[in-house]
């Protein structure tokens, strides 16, 4: 058990604690508080007879102490046996993909997700000679009317990338292993980070995160995660050696300092977002707002049910489908940066694309705008949004 799991009272400590604190002990290393960055290729082994009982804790570069820094804290923060790090979000979604996908097999992937995850299936996967159906995210325990005897994935994602639409993942997943017992139920699960949502506490066997995203938290790395429970970590960490993947020690160094504080930006974003989603839900240039935690939104009472929160990133409908004046709209916004990624420290806005989905396209009329809430004055925010509303002619 971790120094953390209680206090002397019985209590459990916070998640904060926890954070801050670490799981390793500094005075473990001359007491210094952050774990050296081991960085390296060539790793010795004493003699002959070392190197090949095949027993030595490392043997190359491609895993260090640095890695299993940040593998035990992501064990821990999952409830996971087992993780492995990957260069970047996508690869932690297609590398579990490839470790339990063969020619032949079939696979379901939610309609509504990240777009790169479909281009991966209809690419890579199609021309492995896999079957990929993507359901609709509220599927719930009809997924056992998809499920084919050769159905070995099915890949959850909660709430869905751009539009933000909740599926519920317990039923999803337990009627999944119950129509086929050796069906891997993964999830992506960047949105929520482990401290609102944990998929292998809700029936999945891998969670997937960007760490990119609010473990990161400064829009200056890319590395990705797959958490594991024991029956999927042996195939998943075997494939993602065979590729040769691996990941840099000092981008490990950064998502472990980013950790430190991630509560705290989480909730600050969060509370920023929410503000915002619903001031725009009130405003007549507003169709909808897209926002799992607005009372109204069609997702709002699973979400309440499993998530402890949501994040800084939420979409809403501009009350326009001219692209020019969602253009002019979006180009006249002055602490919006123009740019992919999310969960920052500085605010963002994109137009999402929602022509490659297939059940799950928003049909609200208007145009889609998404926002990634950063850690600016909110109030400076809004008034970026209202000024920008009027300069496209829209208020
Ligand atoms: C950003 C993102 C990814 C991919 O992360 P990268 O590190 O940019 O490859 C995966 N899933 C979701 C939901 C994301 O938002």
């Amino acid at each position: 058990m971790s120094k953390h799991a209680d206090n002397s009272n019985g209590r459990p400590r916070g998640m904060d604690t926890r954070l801050a604190q670490g799981l390793s002990d500094p005075l473990d290393r001359h007491g210094f508080i952050h774990p050296p960055v081991y960085r390296g290729s060539t790793v010795l082994f004493p003699d002959v007879a070392a190197m090949r009982s095949r027993k030595q804790e490392y043997t190359y570069g491609t895993i260090t102490p640095t890695t299993n820094e940040l593998c035990n804290e992501l064990n821990d923060l999952e409830g996971a046996a087992h993780t492995v790090l990957t260069p970047n979000g996508l690869s932690a979604i297609t590398v579990p993909m490839l470790s339990c996908l063969s020619a032949g097999d079939h696979a379901l992937v939610i309609d509504s997700c990240y777009a790169p995850t479909r281009r991966f299936c209809e690419t890579i996967l199609k021309r492995m000679g896999v079957e990929v159906d993507y359901y609709p995210p509220a599927i719930g325990g009809d997924i056992t009317g998809w499920m084919k005897p050769n159905t070995k994935v099915v890949f959850a994602e909660a709430p869905s990338s751009n539009c933000f639409q909740m599926m519920d993942v317990p039923a999803v997943a337990s009627a999944a292993h119950v129509a086929n017992t050796d069906v891997v139920v993964m999830m992506d699960n960047t949105y929520a980070t482990p401290l609102y949502f944990k998929p292998l506490d809700h029936g999945c066997d891998i969670s997937i995160h960007a760490l990119t995203k609010y473990p990161s938290g400064h829009s200056d790395l890319l590395l990705g995660a797959c958490s594991m429970n024991a029956r999927t970590a042996e195939r998943v960490a075997e494939t993602n050696n065979a590729l040769g993947l691996c990941v840099g020690a000092d981008e490990i160094q950064l998502v472990m300092r980013g950790l430190k504080t991630m509560g705290l930006r989480l909730r600050h974003q969060e509370a920023s977002a929410n503000h915002l989603a619903n001031w725009l839900d009130g405003l007549n240039e507003v169709i909808r707002v897209m926002h799992p935690a607005l009372p109204s939104d069609p997702g709002h009472e699973i979400w309440k049910r499993d998530f402890g929160g949501s994040c800084g990133l939420f979409s809403f409908v501009l009350n326009t489908e001219d692209p020019q004046k969602a253009a002019a709209f979006v180009d006249a916004l002055q602490l919006f940066g123009l740019g992919y990624s999310w969960a920052g420290h500085e605010s963002l806005v994109v137009l999402p694309d929602f022509s490659d989905r297939t059940c799950s396209a928003p049909t609200d009329g208007g145009t889609v705008v998404r926002l990634q809430i950063g850690l600016e004055n909110v109030e400076d925010l809004q008034a970026d949004i209202e000024q920008a509303l009027s300069a496209a002619g829209l208020s």
